[in-house]
This record gives C-alpha cells, structure tokens and sequence, in this order.
C-alpha cells in the first residue's frame, strides 16, 4: 500500500459535533495505524456560513479528543486560484461547459423536473452555444458528466456500490461569481493533499460518484472510500440534540473523560469482537474498515457514562484533581488548601468508584474540604433535631483519640454506643448528618479518618446544639 494519507474535511458551519468527531476519530486512527499522515482540511468555501467562531470550536475540539494532524490545518478558501486553473482545464477538455441559464431559470427547470419525477440534470447548456448577447453575460461552469454506462465504487464499508452514468446531474463546479463549490474544491484539494483513503458520513456518499467524474476528467486516480453510516439515537431515529448530538465541548462540560469519548466513539460504529474497553493503543494496532458496521450505530449514554467511569477508575489520584479543582474552588468559593488537596487525594480512589463523570467527583470532593459553606440538607437537619447532646459527647470520645486512624476510630465509635447501649446505627446516623451534612459518602469511618481530627471536631461543634 502507498503511504497513507487521510483527512479530516469539516465545514466550518458550527461546533465539531459527535457524527464529525467520530469521523474524525476514523481517519485519524487509520492514518495512525499505518504509520501515515492525518491532514485537517476546513471546508470554508461557504463564506456566507463559515465562522471563526466555529473553525475555533473544530480546532479545540479536536485537541480536546487527542486528535493530532500532521501540518497546519488547511483553508480550502485559500485554494481558489488553484480551483479556477483546474476549472480552465476542464473547460479546455471539453470536460466542463458554460452555463447561462439564470438562476431563475434553473430554479424553475428543477422545479419542473421533480414534478414530473424526473432527475434534473441541468444540462440547458450542455449542446448549446451562446450567441453574441448570451455570450456576455454571466456565466457558471458545469462538468459534462457521461451520459452512458454506469459507475461503480468499490466502497470499503458499503462494498460495491452502482450508478447509472445516466442520473448524474452536470453540476456546478464553479459559480457564476467566480467561486468554486465544494463538489470542485473536495476533489482538487484531496488530490493536491494526495488523500489516499477518504473516510467520511454516508450521506457523501451520492457525492462520491459525483466526484469520481471530475477525477476521471482530470486522468487523476479516485482515492479509496469508505463511507460511515450515521449515528442515530438510542430511539433508532435521525439523532437530535435531544440524544446527544452536541458538540464535543459540551460532552467535555458534562465531565467525561477524552480517553472515554475516544473508546465510546470508536465502537459506535466499530467493533474488535466482543470488546468494549479498547484503549487508544489498542484502537490504533487494531482499527480496519473492515470491522467498520454497515447499519446506523445508536447512541447511548449509559454506555458513554460507564466507559466514562471505567476510566475514571484508571487514573492516578493526581492526575484527577487538575480536572476538577476549577470547579470545586467555584463551588467553595475560596482556593484549595493543601490539607484540603490532600484529602482529595486520599479520598479520590473510593470518591471514583461511585463516580461516572467529573461533576460527581466534584460533588464527591466537596465534602472533604473545609464545612464552612456547606449546606445542611433538610434531611440531615430531620436526623439532627435533639441529637446535639449526643453529638457532643461523641465529639469529647473523638477528641480523647491520640492516634487518629480508621481502627482506632471505629474503636471509639463502639465503645460509645456499648457504653449507652445505643446501637451502631443510632450514634452512626446523627454522627454522619453532621460530619456530612447531608451530602452523599462513603464510610463514615474512613471519612472521619481522611477529614482529620480537628475538621471532625470542628463539623461535630458546629452540631452539637442542634
Ligand atoms: N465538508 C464536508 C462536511 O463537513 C465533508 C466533505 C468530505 O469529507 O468529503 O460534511
């Protein structure tokens, strides 16, 4: 196989969405997989639609994902001098012709056509020459698509697939204010990046036979396709915002992980036999188009939030903390402390295992930073009401601990309640109530342990008059 070259081709019209990132995602792996380039090509031949706002989102999403390109990202904008030159020689071959009719024409000639459930190939123009008049006014360039036999691409996910020559439309390939469309542009611009594999939505799939005509004019070799069906939601219907069709920065403000988003993205549409968790490493060793499924994938967020989880699991305390230390200072309203931060770290390898995305840790962490600002939930208060007495005499149990450790705690703990012959469970729940306030935890014990004996004191003072 030649050097491998893919790439990724997004319009710059909104945010990297999940279809995009995940087609994204393809190339890339593919690329990588046999030791090939990647190219970012932004699509902004669309002046009208094209937004810096939005080639800013495509950028930061992709380095969000972990998804390097090779070079600098290209604008196909800055392509059209060269778009023109192959227009010329498509004219110049008999392969492209000038078309005069207004758009008004055209609009009312495609009208007629679907009335009559026709194909309109909009070729007014295609035997006809101007006269002096017509010759000087505007004109747009259509290719003079074959009229005869038909046209076969071999697809890499879809297999063979077959059109008669006879349906393809002479399309526009450069308008008739002098700018080229994206039928032209996606050709010339694969061809000059010496795109090798072009992995891309199954709705460009009617395209590809489109295109493959202007390759054919130009004695230039098609490159190999493969097209991916789309993702529909769980329901099976036409993906909304509503199932998740967001743009990857929102699944990144959800709190899931990249190495998540990769895994989930990869087998929405992929497998390696029964695997699920399959890391970047692997992806990479394993990814082929023939494993690529021919029927719509579903999105499902459980799926998401349990690969979000089971990488969650994965990493080193450390390596948590950076991810939600912003959000937790805003929910505390104050900078970390160092004992604060270190309790986190503590505390972060049981916090993820009832964790599936960062706002869960978040929520998790705030319990073992400084009570100050923390809420009392009303159930927490219910537990709470008359129990201040003995709150407080839990607090001087607590206090007479030399050697603050779960053990020795949990030692305390009993002998208190033996001593009142109170059950576990009735000093436990106040006790909890008020270390917690109300908010969801683990041990208790293991709590108190991580919290440090003056913050426990100090949560247990603050109820002891409840
Ligand atoms: N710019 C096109 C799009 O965003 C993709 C073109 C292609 O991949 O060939 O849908």
């Amino acid at each position: 196989m030649p050097k491998v070259v893919t790439r990724f081709a997004p319009s710059p019209t909104g945010f990297l969405h999940i279809g995009g990132a995940r087609t994204a995602l393809y190339n890339w792996l593919f690329a990588r997989r046999h030791g090939g380039s990647f190219l970012l090509r932004i699509e902004d031949t669309d002046r009208a639609r094209s937004t810096d706002a939005a080639i800013d989102a495509i950028i930061s999403g992709m380095k969000w994902l972990g998804l390097d390109w090779d070079g600098d990202a290209v604008s196909q904008f800055d392509q059209a001098a060269r778009l023109r030159s192959v227009t010329e020689e498509l004219l110049a071959k008999g392969a492209a012709y000038k078309c005069y009719a207004t758009s008004e024409e055209t609009a009312a000639l495609r009208a007629q056509a679907r009335e009559n459930g026709a194909v309109f190939l909009g070729d007014m123009w295609r035997d006809r020459e101007p006269d002096a008049d017509t010759a000087s006014q505007p004109y747009s360039i259509r290719i003079k698509m074959p009229r005869e036999g038909k046209t076969t691409i071999d697809d890499q996910v879809q297999g063979a697939v077959t059109v008669q020559n006879g349906t393809l439309d002479d399309m526009i390939i450069l308008r008739s204010d002098g700018t080229p469309t994206y039928m032209l542009a996606v050709v010339v611009d694969d061809y000059d990046m010496g795109v090798t594999h072009v992995i891309r939505g199954d709705d460009h799939l009617n395209n590809a036979f489109r295109q493959a005509q202007i390759y054919n004019a130009m004695n230039w070799d098609i490159p190999i396709y493969a097209h991916i069906p789309l993702i529909h939601g769980a329901d099976g219907k036409k993906l909304s915002k509503r199932h998740g069709a967001l743009g990857v920065d929102a699944y990144a403000e959800m709190g899931f992980l990249p190495a998540a988003m990769r895994n989930y993205l990869l087998r929405l549409g992929w497998s390696h036999g029964d695997d699920e968790i399959i890391t970047t490493e692997q992806a990479i060793e394993w990814f082929g188009l023939e494993n690529v499924g021919r029927g719509p994938a579903r999105f499902d967020f459980d799926k998401l939030d349990s690969l979000n989880a089971h990488y969650l699991r994965q990493m080193n305390p450390a390596n948590i903390l950076p991810l939600i230390e912003n959000e937790l200072e805003n929910t505390i309203e104050t900078k970390l402390s160092d004992t604060e931060r270190n309790r986190i770290l503590r505390a972060l390898p049981s916090i993820v295992e009832r964790a599936k995305r960062l706002p869960d840790i978040v929520e998790a962490a705030r319990l073992y930073c400084s009570a100050t600002s923390m809420p009392v939930t009303e159930k927490a208060a219910g537990m709470l009401i008359g129990k201040g007495s003995m709150i407080q005499a839990v607090a001087i149990e607590l206090e007479a601990v030399t050697t603050w450790s779960s053990e020795v705690i949990k030692a305390a703990i009993m002998s208190f309640a033996q001593a009142r012959d109170l059950k576990m469970g009735e000093v436990m729940q106040p006790t909890r109530a008020a270390i917690t306030r109300g908010a969801p935890s683990g041990d208790l014990v293991d709590l108190l342990e991580i919290l440090g004996q003056k913050e426990a004191l100090s949560r247990l003072g603050d109820q002891a008059d409840a």
